[in-house]
């Protein structure tokens, strides 16, 4: 979905019905769910505020299993043209997520995209306690109790080992 800047009216412009958006992620396993968006003008500055709702698959970081997560994220940015030159770019120190428009259009879509990639958890779990896999044989440990030690043997033990077993006796 395109908004053109100038069509912003004095009374802002709600963004409130997912559907209406389009396809808005690039991934199709990603799917939005709700959406409250509002877009304000001033001047050239628009504010976009409001929350967007969204499922997302991701991958666990400990076993490597898909793992849906839902997420919810606030949304807070201020867009400003994008500058011809890049060392004309004044970001004001304050809290807001500043982006750029292009053109007088503003891509929701690609706005919702980069806000929910940002609202992601660093680094997902399947679940709280997921045993991850295996350093040994890479088993899912959720799923098999492979009779591995708990610990690979240590290489610097092994090359102590190695040069022990060359030593003259
Ligand atoms: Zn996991
Ligand atoms: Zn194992």
């Amino acid at each position: 979905m395109i908004v053109r800047v100038p069509d912003i009216g004095s009374e802002g412009l709600s963004v409130t019905e997912a559907a209406a958006l389009g396809p808005v992620y690039r991934d199709p396993t990603w799917r939005l769910d709700g959406v409250r968006l509002h877009l304000e003008r001033d001047g050239i500055d628009v504010f976009v505020t409001g929350e967007i709702r969204a499922a997302v698959s991701q991958v666990c970081g400990r076993c490597l299993e898909p793992s849906p997560v839902e997420v919810t994220a606030a949304i807070d940015v201020r867009l400003v043209p994008r500058p011809a030159t890049a060392d004309t770019v004044e970001l004001a120190p304050d809290d807001l997520d500043v982006d750029f428009y292009k053109k007088d259009e503003i891509d929701v879509g690609a706005l919702i995209e980069t806000e929910t990639a940002l609202a992601l958890p660093m680094k997902p779990l399947c679940r709280e306690g997921c045993l991850g896999l295996c350093p040994v044989c890479g088993g899912n440990r959720n799923l098999v109790q492979c009779t591995c030690q708990q610990r690979p043997p240590d290489p610097r033990l092994a090359v102590l080992k190695d040069l022990a077993t060359r030593l003259p006796r």
